[in-house]
């Protein structure tokens, strides 16, 4: 049975991803902060000059691919989760 999770603002819903969608190299990462910026979710935070990711970021991220967009560095890799993962949209 898969994990299913109401993200933190409750208007959409995420299976949660079994493999990891989202990576950054830290060797590129110049601290620009603009993934920390940009993150709806607030999914990125600073530490040692260098972006973080929640560990936990499968539940609440929504794909929107904004970290990755903005990213002038090359340091963020973003692919969507496999099939039947992510996030879910509802009618209502
Ligand atoms: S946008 Fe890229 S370079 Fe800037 S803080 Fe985030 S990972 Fe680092
Ligand atoms: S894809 Fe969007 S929601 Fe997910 S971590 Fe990046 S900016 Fe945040």
């Amino acid at each position: 049975m898969d994990e299913y999770h109401l993200n933190k603002r409750g208007l959409i819903n995420v299976i949660e991803s079994p493999v990891d969608f989202i990576s950054v190299d830290h060797a590129k990462c110049m601290g620009c902060k603009n993934c920390v910026i940009i993150c709806g979710m607030d999914l990125w935070k600073m530490r040692g000059g260098k972006a973080m990711l929640r560990p936990d970021y499968k539940k609440f991220c929504t794909e929107c691919a904004s970290c990755y967009t903005v990213c002038d560095f090359d340091a963020i890799e973003f692919t969507f989760p496999p099939g039947g993962y992510g996030i879910a949209y509802e009618r209502g």
